[in-house]
C-alpha cells in the first residue's frame, strides 16, 4: 500500500520576484552550500513565517534566521548578501529563539535602503539546511506575495531529521574552503578561521609540504587553474606561501601574485577534514610539468584562423577569414582596432549597490557564457592551446580577488564598470610590477576580461575622439549601435567583428550607413595586427589580410563598379517599382529616427514599412507620456511628406534592453515578456504609445503594427482598445492595424490574424530565429539561421495564403527584404511590400524591375521543396545571378 507523503508548504516571505538559487549573486549559496532553496528580491521590509514552527536559530546581527518546522524541516531565511557585515545595523527582529511562531508572522524588519546602499545584494535566500532529510519537490516562480504565494514544498527524504551535527559541520567546512565571505552569525559557522572549523568539526586537520615548482616559467595561469581544479576537489581550504605572501588556492589572480618563477620553493597547507588528500592533489599538479601548449601566448597569438566559410563553400585562401555578411560590399582599409581604446565608465553609480552588484553579476555571466562558446568551437577545431587559454579567462571571471573587490567598490557607491576597472587595475598593476616578463604578460589576460566585462555592462569606448586614416576597416568584438552612431563614415570602409549576427541592431546600421560590414568572424580576427591592410568582401563573406597589390586593386576596382551601379539605381529610385510583367511591389523603408525619415525619402522609400519605436524608449530615464510620443511620430510623419508610416508599437525584451524598465529576471527571455506580451505587465507603456499614436495628423498616414503577437486573442483585444482611444479622442475615421508574423503560431495561423488586421507584416528577423530555434544574437550559428530555410519559405507562403482569404496585403520587414538573393522569392510568393534599410531602396527597387513576376511564382514554389537555405540560395543565384 502506498504511503501518503507529507508535504510541508512554505509560503513566501517576502513579497517580490523568484531569483532561481544557481543565480542568488553569492557563490556560497548559488552553490548551494547551504542547501537547497531559492532566492527572492524583495520589495518589501518585513521578513514573515513562511510556515509554522519554532525559532531555531537567530542571528545575533539579526539578518538571518531558522525556522525548525512540527516535522523536523529546518528553514534557514538570509535576508541580503553579505549583510552580517552591517552587525545588525537597519535589522529590527522581531521574534526571540525558541519562540513559536506562525505561517506569516513578522519575523525581522529590515531598511531596505540602508541595507541595499551596504550590502552586495538584497536577494534573499531560503534554504533547506537539513537537505539530507528534506528535499524541494516543487518551486514557485515569477511574483511572489508575502505570506500568500506558495513558494516552495518539501518532502521528507525518508532519512530521520537530526539537528545540525556531522553534515552540518562537514558543510561548514567545505564553505570555509570555497568562499571567503565570513558569517558567524547564522549557525552556519561561515568562518575562515580553521580553528573554529576544527573545533566544530572536530575532525580537521592541517597538512603542509614544501614542494618545487616544476612548470616552465613558473606558477601561471594555466597550472594555476589546473592546480585550482585539483583543490576543489575537497572540502579542505588550500592556501600557497611563497616570499612572505599567501594566496588561496581559490584565487587564480592571487597565486599569480605571489610571482613564484620555475624552480621556485612553495609551501602548501591544506586546511579540514580531508586536507593529507588536497594536499596531495595539489602537489601531484605542482610536480607535474604539463606541455607548454599555448602558456606563453597571449590569446590573439594563440589563436589559429577559424576554418569556418560562412557565407560560401568555397575553400579559404591563405590569410583570408570566413564571417557572415551583414552589409553587403567591398571595403579596403587599414584594420583600426575600435575597442582598443579605455573604457571610461562613470565613478559614481547611478543606481543602488544592489542593482549595480546584480548588473556586474548579469554582465559576467554574459562574459562567462561568450567564453563558454568560444572555449568549444577551439576544443572542436582541436586548437587546444586556445580553448585552454579561454578556458582560464572564465576562471578569472569568477576569481575572488577580483570580484570581492569590485563588490567592496560597489558598496561604496561606485558603479559596476568602475568597480570592475578598479579592481582589475589593482591586479594587473601588482603582476607589472613584478619581475617577470610573463606574469606581467599575464595582465593582458586581465585586461581582456575587463573589456569584455565592461561591454557587456553596455559600455564602450569614446568613438568620436579617435583619429581615423582615410580608409580605416574598424574591427571590434561587437560593435553596439551607439559605437556606430558616431562614425565619420567618410573615412570608414568597412566594418569586422568577432561576433555578433546579420540581424542584430549593429548590422542593420551598418546596412543603414551603407558600409560593408563582415560579423561572426571569430577570435582569429584579433590575432591580425592593428595596421594591416585589409579585404572585406561582405558579399562573399570574406576578410583578406595582408593581401597583394594585385588583390587590393581588384578590390578597388569592384568597389568603384559597386559605386557606379549604386549610382544608376539612384537615378530611378524615385520611380515606383514593378516587375517586367507589370506587378508592382511596393519599396518601403525600416526607420527608426526623423533623420532616417529624411534618408528614406531621399533614397526613394514609397513608405515607411516599419518604424522601430524602441530608440524613443532607450537612452532615458523614464517612458515617454503620450504627448511626448505624439510629437516623435508627428516630426516622423511630417517628414514623409505625405507618405505613409507603420509605427511598431514598443518592442522591447530579449535582444533590446531598457534599463527603467525593471522587468521581472527571466530565465529565457527572447521567449518571455517581450513585444507585445510586455503590455501584460506594463499595460501604462503601451496605453501611452496608442495615445500618441492615435493622435497623430493627417488621419492615414499612420498604420499600427503590433509585434509578437501569437493568435488573434491579443489583437482583438488591442483593436478594441486602439477603437475605444478613438472614441474617447474623437477620431471617427477608421485606423489601420497589422500585426507583425514573427512567430511560427501567427504564420500558421494567417487566416484567423488576417480576419481582423487590415495586414500582415513579416518580420523574417525573429520568425527564421524561432522557427530555427536558432538564437539571432548567437554569433555561432549566424551563418545557419538563414531566413531562406525552406522551413521559413513555407511559413511565409502559409502567411500570404492566410492573408488571401481575406484580401489582406503582406509585407516583409526583416532583413530578408533587402537580401537580393531573397526579393524574387519573396515576390514569388505573394510579398507586396518590402521594407529595407533606407539606403537599400534603390538596389531593391532595381531588382524588382529586372524580375519577371510569373518566373518568380513558379521558381518559389519550387524552392518551398528544397531541403537547406544553401539549396534555396544557389537555385536563386542561378535564375536570377546578381549584378
Ligand atoms: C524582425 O523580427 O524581423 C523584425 C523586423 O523586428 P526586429 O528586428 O526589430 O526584432
Ligand atoms: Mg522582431
Amino acid at each position: 500500500m502506498n504511503r501518503q507523503v507529507k508535504e510541508i508548504e512554505l509560503l513566501a516571505p517576502l513579497t517580490g520576484p523568484v531569483v532561481p538559487i544557481e543565480d542568488v549573486p553569492d557563490p556560497v549559496f548559488a552553490g548551494k552550500l547551504f542547501g537547497d532553496g531559492i532566492g527572492l528580491d524583495p520589495l518589501d521590509n518585513i521578513l514573515v513565517a513562511p510556515c509554522d514552527g519554532t525559532i531555531s536559530h537567530l542571528a545575533r546581527t539579526s539578518h538571518a534566521v531558522t525556522i525548525t518546522t512540527g516535522e523536523g524541516a529546518e528553514v534557514l531565511l538570509h535576508v541580503g548578501i553579505d549583510t552580517v557585515e552591517l552587525k545588525g545595523e537597519g535589522f529590527t527582529p522581531k521574534v526571540k529563539e525558541g519562540e513559536r511562531v506562525v505561517a506569516g508572522q513578522a519575523l525581522i524588519e529590515f531598511d531596505p535602503d540602508y541595507v541595499a546602499r551596504r550590502a552586495h545584494s538584497l536577494v534573499t535566500v531560503v534554504a533547506i539546511a537539513n537537505g539530507d532529510a528534506f528535499q524541494i519537490a516543487r518551486r514557485g516562480s515569477g511574483m511572489m506575495q508575502s505570506g500568500r504565494t506558495l513558494l516552495l514544498t518539501l518532502v521528507s527524504t525518508g532519512h530521520p531529521a537530526v539537528s545540525p551535527t556531522a553534515s552540518d559541520a562537514e558543510r561548514a567546512a567545505a564553505i570555509a574552503s570555497t568562499t571567503t565571505v565570513s558569517d558567524p552569525a547564522t549557525g552556519f559557522t561561515m568562518t575562515e578561521s580553521t580553528v573554529a572549523v576544527a573545533t566544530q568539526v572536530g575532525a580537521a586537520a592541517e597538512a603542509r609540504a614544501d614542494v618545487t615548482l616544476a612548470h616552465k616559467g613558473g606558477l601561471h595561469a594555466r597550472p594555476a587553474a589546473r592546480a585550482r581544479e585539483a583543490a576543489r576537489k575537497f572540502a579542505s581550504k588550500v592556501e600557497l606561501h611563497y616570499g612572505g605572501k599567501a594566496a588561496s588556492l581559490n584565487s587564480i589572480v592571487g597565486l599569480l601574485g605571489l610571482g613564484a618563477g620555475e624552480g621556485a620553493n612553495v609551501t602548501v597547507v591544506a586546511t579540514g577534514h580531508d586536507a593529507h588528500e588536497a594536499l596531495a592533489a595539489v602537489i601531484a599538479e605542482l610536480e607535474h610539468d604539463a606541455p607548454a601548449e599555448h602558456e606563453q601566448q597571449s590569446p590573439a597569438q594563440a589563436v589559429s584562423p577559424a576554418p569556418r566559410t560562412a557565407a560560401t563553400s568555397r575553400p579559404l585562401e591563405p590569410n583570408t577569414l570566413a564571417g557572415v555578411a551583414a552589409s553587403p560590399g567591398v571595403g579596403v582599409g587599414t584594420l583600426v582596432r575600435w575597442d582598443d581604446g579605455d573604457i571610461t565608465p562613470p565613478e559614481l553609480a547611478t543606481g543602488t549597490p544592489a542593482s549595480e552588484s546584480r548588473a556586474l553579476d548579469k554582465a559576467l555571466a554574459v562574459v562567462d557564457d561568450e567564453l563558454k562558446s568560444t572555449v568549444h568551437q577551439a576544443s572542436q577545431r582541436g586548437a587546444v592551446g586556445e580553448a585552454g587559454i579561454f578556458a582560464v579567462h572564465r576562471v578569472l571571471l569568477e576569481d575572488p580577488a577580483l570580484v570581492d573587490a569590485a563588490r567592496d567598490l560597489i558598496s561604496l557607491g561606485k558603479s559596476a564598470g568602475f568597480a570592475w576597472r578598479e579592481s582589475i587595475g589593482a591586479q594587473t598593476a601588482m603582476l607589472g610590477s613584478l619581475d617577470d616578463t610573463l606574469l606581467s604578460e599575464r595582465a593582458a589576460d586581465l585586461r581582456d576580461i575587463e573589456k569584455r566585462v565592461l561591454r557587456a555592462l553596455g559600455l564602450s569606448s569614446p568613438s568620436r575622439a579617435r583619429d581615423l586614416p582615410n580608409e580605416a576597416v574598424l574591427c571590434a568584438d561587437e560593435f553596439t549601435p551607439s559605437d556606430l552612431s558616431g562614425l565619420d563614415t567618410s573615412r570608414v570602409t568597412g566594418l569586422v567583428t568577432a561576433r555578433g549576427g546579420a540581424t542584430t541592431h549593429a548590422a542593420i546600421i551598418a546596412r543603414q550607413l551603407g558600409i560593408p560590414a563582415l560579423v561572426a568572424i571569430g577570435d582569429a580576427l584579433h590575432a591580425i595586427p592593428d595596421g594591416t591592410m585589409v579585404v572585406v568582401d561582405a558579399s562573399a563573406g570574406r576578410l583578406e589580410y595582408a593581401p597583394t597589390t594585385l588583390d587590393i586593386d581588384r578590390a578597388r576596382a569592384e568597389r568603384a563598379r559597386l559605386a557606379s551601379v549604386r549610382e544608376q539605381n539612384r537615378k530611378t529610385s524615385q520611380l515606383a517599382a514593378q516587375t517586367t510583367d507589370g506587378h508592382a511591389v511596393e519599396i518601403a523603408a525600416n526607420i527608426a529616427t526623423v533623420n532616417d525619415a529624411q534618408v528614406a525619402v531621399d533614397n526613394g522609400a514609397d513608405a515607411v514599412g516599419l518604424l522601430r519605436t524602441e530608440l524613443m524608449f532607450i537612452h532615458r530615464p523614464t517612458a515617454p507620456t503620450a504627448a511626448e510620443h505624439a510629437e516623435s511620430y508627428q516630426s516622423i510623419v511630417t517628414a514623409l511628406q505625405g507618405r505613409t508610416a507603420i509605427i511598431r508599437t514598443l518592442d522591447v525584451g530579449a535582444d533590446k534592453e531598457v534599463d527603467y524598465l525593471t522587468l521581472p529576471p527571466e530565465p529565457n527571455p527572447a521567449l518571455g515578456l517581450r513585444g507585445i506580451r510586455l503590455a501584460q505587465v506594463r499595460p501604462d507603456l503601451l496605453e501611452d504609445q496608442l495615445r500618441g499614436l492615435v493622435a497623430v495628423q493627417p488621419y492615414g498616414t499612420v498604420r499600427i503594427l503590433l509585434p509578437m503577437v501569437t493568435d488573434v486573442n491579443e489583437l482583438i483585444r488591442l483593436r478594441a482598445r486602439i477603437d475605444e482611444l478613438q472614441r474617447e479622442m474623437g477620431r471617427t475615421d477608421p485606423i489601420e492595424v497589422g500585426v507583425m508574423i514573427e512567430v511560427p503560431s501567427a504564420a500558421l495561423l494567417a487566416d484567423q490574424l488576417a480576419r481582423y488586421a487590415d495586414f500582415l507584416s513579416i518580420g523574417t528577423n525573429d520568425l527564421t530565429q524561432y522557427t530555427l530555434a536558432m538564437d539571432r544574437m548567437q554569433a555561432q550559428l549566424a551563418d545557419q539561421a538563414d531566413g531562406l530555410h525552406p522551413a521559413v519559405l513555407r511559413l511565409i507562403a502559409a502567411t500570404t495564403q492566410g492573408a488571401a482569404k481575406y484580401g489582406r496585403w503582406v509585407g516583409v520587414c526583416g532583413a530578408l527584404a533587402g537580401d537580393p538573393v531573397a526579393v524574387p522569392l519573396l515576390v514569388g510568393l505573394g510579398v507586396t511590400e518590402l521594407s529595407v534599410d533606407p539606403v537599400s531602396v534603390p538596389a531593391i527597387k532595381a531588382r524588382v524591375r529586372s524580375l519577371d513576376y510569373q518566373l518568380c511564382r513558379q521558381r518559389a514554389q519550387d524552392a518551398l521543396a528544397l531541403e537547406s537555405a544553401q539549396a534555396v540560395r544557389a537555385a536563386s543565384r542561378e535564375v536570377w545571378p546578381l549584378d
